[in-house]
């Protein structure tokens, strides 16, 4: 009698890396089992949710050690087919456990097992009539400001939610019931996504906008898998582009699928799509409450939202009808998870456009080396916008040498005066510090004492506006010492600039400018980073201080100057993608200057004037930087041109580390037969990272099939390995940093 075939494989979120086998449920009456249904499995003794991978198959284990079914959590499949294959792809890429990758392709409120059902959502509108003006609010100033805030809003055509509200500041809440109570505002619930107003007019394009959205999706169906590289500066039109494809893509009843790097980026965009198109959309990013990212996952997953707009997690989204894949900055490192399951969510989106037969636009000003070589080898279309748009001039770059003159807070005196001279005209200001805190370090002048964390091999930061120190590399704080705790002196006094440093520099050398400072301490709390570059467009705030938050993609048009207060860390860093970092870093804060026929100007502070680099960038832009990075990575063997995985190990003792990746080292070699080169271990470059010790082992290979191989091989042995149970340990495919 051949063996039933009625066991379903699971995926549950444990750490195996296979799906568990299971029997069907006992109970009757429940949904036939299908593929990409949830179901409740016991697992030990505990009771998870999982993914019917497989239904129908006969397993290996004899039927008395399988357990049934607990329950069945859908009635049909939550995630299709292609849905599956990608987390199925994703588990074996990432050599990750399968059942974790599926859960981590689900909104947490679905991964729990909650219904997959959308809740009603509550949205408000400004009642017919309602200004800031009407009596009923005359002496309620916080009301009248949120009453004008949600007619700001409605304008460009939001809608008034939880999600729309909260950048109005704290409690927002208790405000609106106000205005509710005096029917200035009024509720309007309904289930679903809205369709967005559209309509805005589209401009005529450019001559290369038309022709890449012409090569790209020519009049009519669904062009099938082609991946393209558009390239082009802020401002080049590379937007207008996209929503010309979404358009095509709309028109023959397709999905498009948006990903964007970080939050901070998604509602500019979601507000241009909403203007340009009359449809459902929906998005999906950090900065959700559970509710909603469950509805928006739904509303993409039912085919209701005509496009998704979402962070890195969104390219596991299920879309029924997906027609058009856009990565917007695909350079940035954002896109590849940096703990647990360490994905690229543009190679997925790569890799699933292919699978689904979909074309797939990566967008940048500052392509990856990985994205620029396919396209030099001509796996990818190349499309370059080369003419701003609107008529703009790019910006000229100018190298300071900085080297002998005196520095006030990092300033040269001519940085100072240059901003002086923009501010006299009334033009708008950017200076650029990639640190925050008030200087990195805290040191005594007369012994050379300096603030370490006790847990960390690091300095800790010194916070003025808190006078604590805080570790930016494990949260350690603590308040700063009153006199050095080694010689007693009073004289520990900050050295180097932080954000906070140079706030208080500007303030004192253009005390009656408006300053606005941008950096993760001023903006935390949910909706302040909208805020604040809400701010940054208004025009109050003529001069700009901020980190990297402020270089993505943010279009301000005022902005003539440019000022990068400190080019040399990314010089010397010991990463192997640092300079393509600060290539990438300069010309996207360059993007930000000169918008609209006003000439900008950036000016790169730096003690290394000579820099082959920076010679490179100022002459030949980008390309010419990128360029000659590719061939150093091809003679030092490093990616495009191979490909790394890491493994990294820490461990409470500081040996135990070493050791495991020692005994890893020798069992890799033993099956690698010269195929991959097994680089270390090393301990990690900050040894000491909150009390803990770690170490790392590289692995490179010249083919990339040849270094999967060795992994699916090795990985059940390491596991298996003494030593494997003293360190806690990870595998990095691809790493986009090696620290
Ligand atoms: P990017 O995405 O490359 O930064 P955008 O598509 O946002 O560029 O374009 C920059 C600005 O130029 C936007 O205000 C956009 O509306 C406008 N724009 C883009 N293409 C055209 C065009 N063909 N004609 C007129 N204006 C355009
Ligand atoms: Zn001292
Ligand atoms: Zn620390």
């Amino acid at each position: 009698m051949p063996p039933p075939d009625d066991c379903l494989r699971v995926a549950v979120p444990v750490p195996l890396r296979e799906a568990l086998d299971y029997l069907p449920p006992r109970a009757e009456g429940l949904p036939v089992l299908q593929p990409g249904m949830r179901v409740q499995v016991r697992v030990g003794r505990r009771q998870l949710v999982g993914l019917v991978f497989e239904a129908g198959v006969c397993s290996e284990l004899p039927r008395q050690r399988l357990r049934p079914v607990e329950n069945v959590l859908d009635t049909e499949p939550l995630l299709d087919a292609a849905t599956l294959e990608l987390i199925r792809f994703t588990a074996d890429y990432y050599h990750y456990p399968v059942g974790e990758v599926a859960a981590a392709a689900l909104p947490e409120r679905l991964r729990n097992g909650g219904e997959a059902r959308v809740a009603a959502i509550e949205r408000w509108r400004v009642c017919e009539g309602a200004s800031p003006e009407r009596v009923e609010i005359g002496r309620a100033p916080r009301q009248r400001a949120l009453l004008a805030f949600m007619q700001e809003l409605e304008a460009r055509g939001e809608d008034l939610d939880a999600e729309t509200l909260p950048p109005f500041g704290d409690g927002w809440r208790p405000l609106l019931r106000n205005l509710l109570d005096k029917n200035l505002v009024e509720r309007r619930e309904q289930e679903g996504l809205a369709p967005a107003p559209g309509g805005e007019f589209r401009p005529e394009l450019h001559g290369e906008q038309e022709a890449a959205v012409e090569a790209m999706w020519p009049p009519g169906d669904c062009p099938g898998y082609a991946p393209h590289l558009l390239e082009g500066v802020t401002g080049s039109g590379k937007t207008e582009v996209y929503m010309r494809l979404i358009e095509r893509a709309l028109a023959v009843g397709r999905q498009t699928l948006v990903l964007v790097p970080e939050i901070g980026l998604t509602p500019q965009l979601l507000a241009r799509l909403r203007r340009r198109f009359a449809v459902p959309i929906a998005a999906l990013h950090s900065g959700l409450a559970e509710a909603p990212r469950r509805d928006a996952w739904l509303a993409a997953r039912s085919g209701e939202a005509a496009i998704l707009v979402g962070t890195r997690s969104a390219v596991f989204t299920p879309l029924p009808r997906l027609g058009l894949i856009v990565v917007d900055e695909e350079h940035d490192a954002s896109f590849k998870q940096q703990d647990g399951l360490r994905y690229h969510a543009r190679d997925l989106a790569v890799w699933r456009a292919r699978r689904q037969g979909v074309p797939v636009v990566l967008g940048s000003a500052t392509p990856s080396l990985e994205t620029l070589r396919h396209a030099l080898a001509g796996r990818y279309t190349h499309h370059r916008l080369v003419a701003r748009a609107g008529g703009a001039r790019p910006p000229r770059l100018r190298i300071m040498d900085i080297r002998h003159g005196r520095l006030d807070a990092g300033l040269s005196a001519q940085l100072l005066s240059a901003v002086r001279e923009r501010l006299e005209r009334g033009e708008q200001v950017l200076l650029f510090l990639n640190r925050r805190g008030f200087s990195p370090v805290l040191i005594c002048h007369e012994c050379g004492w300096v603030a370490h964390c006790p847990r960390c091999d690091a300095h800790m930061t010194f916070h003025a506006a808190s006078n604590r120190l805080r570790c930016h590399h494990c949260g350690h704080e603590e308040p700063a010492p009153p006199a050095c705790p080694a010689c007693g002196s009073l004289e520990p006094k900050p050295v180097g600039q932080g954000t906070e440093r140079v706030e208080q520099t500007l303030a004192a050398q253009f005390p009656d400018v408006g300053l606005l400072r941008i950096d993760r301490d001023t903006t935390r709390r949910r909706g302040a980073l909208d805020a604040s570059l809400e701010a940054a467009h208004s025009g109050r705030f003529p001069l700009l201080l901020g980190t990297q938050m402020l270089t993505k993609g943010h279009h301000l048009p005022n902005v003539t100057l440019v000022g990068v207060i400190d080019a040399d860390q990314g010089l010397f860093s010991a990463d192997y993608r640092a300079h393509e970092r600060l290539a990438q870093l300069l010309v996207q804060v360059a993007g930000r200057a000169g918008r609209e026929e006003r000439p900008g100007e950036v000016i790169i502070q730096t003690h290394q004037p000579d820099h082959p680099l920076l010679h490179t960038l100022l002459a030949g832009g980008y390309r010419a930087a990128a360029q000659a990075l590719l061939g150093e990575r091809e003679l030092t063997a490093m990616p495009p041109y191979t490909w790394l995985a890491v493994l990294r190990a820490e461990a409470a003792q500081k040996e135990a580390p070493l050791k495991f990746l020692a005994a890893v080292r020798e069992v890799l070699e033993a099956l690698c037969e010269g195929s991959v080169d097994v680089l270390g271990p090393v301990p990690a470059p900050m040894e000491r990272r909150a009390g803990r010790y770690r170490a790392q082992l590289l692995l490179r290979a010249h083919e990339r099939a040849a270094l999967h191989k060795l992994l699916a091989r090795a990985l059940p042995r390491l596991e298996a390995l003494p030593e494997a149970r003293r360190s806690r340990w990870s595998l990095d495919v691809d790493p986009v940093d090696l620290y």
